[in-house]
């Protein structure tokens, strides 16, 4: 009796994990820092990457952890100034996509380096520039602070847009709340 019972409870636990598998696809990343940030601002690196994590939920996470930038999915956070970005586009921050790899470059001489790491964070999980009013948006001016419903929907549509539903995403799942508190 006690087998049968091991035996049911088991399957139900791989079923369980498998459909769990197929709904959620979880991408995980580690953080490579370069030393050359002062605390504070390798600190607001580790808070935007968490707050992409709080905001995408169980479909993303990092970790402090990677040896080099040359550890397979890792992403490489370097500082520059913004007189050297400038040389190029005149922009706060940058980001290339190398494979599952990525590396960004943030102004130190900034003042908004969260807002720019969160910006920059972003196109590192492959998204694109999206409209005004969303951590997305191309500038300085026309960003939000926080990163939006519409952000984790841009990300999600790089991703494998059947398992990536960014409605069930706490960012989007927040706006709803918050919407509710204002009516209050
Ligand atoms: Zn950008």
């Amino acid at each position: 009796m006690k087998l049968s019972l091991k035996i049911i409870s088991l399957a139900l636990l791989s079923g369980g994990c498998l459909y769990h598998f197929q709904e959620n696809e979880t991408h995980h990343y580690h953080l490579y820092i370069d030393p050359g940030f002062t605390d504070d601002q390798r600190g607001m690196i580790i808070e935007a990457a968490k707050d992409w994590q709080e905001k995408m939920g169980n479909y993303l996470t990092f970790d402090v952890n990677a040896w080099s930038a040359d550890d397979p999915d890792t992403i490489s956070i370097y500082p520059t100034t913004k007189i050297e970005l400038s040389k190029t586009e005149g922009v706060l921050g940058e980001t290339w996509n190398e494979g599952i790899n990525s590396k960004i470059e943030i102004a130190t001489d900034i003042n908004n380096f969260q807002q720019t790491a969160r910006h920059e964070f972003g196109h590192a999980l492959s998204a694109n520039h999206i409209g005004p009013g969303n951590i997305m948006c191309a500038n300085d001016g026309c960003a939000s602070k926080d990163i939006t419903c519409n952000d984790v929907k841009e990300v999600c549509s790089h991703w494998n847009t059947f398992s990536c539903r960014a409605e069930t995403m706490p960012a989007c799942m927040s706006k709803f709340t918050k919407t509710n508190i204002r009516r209050e």
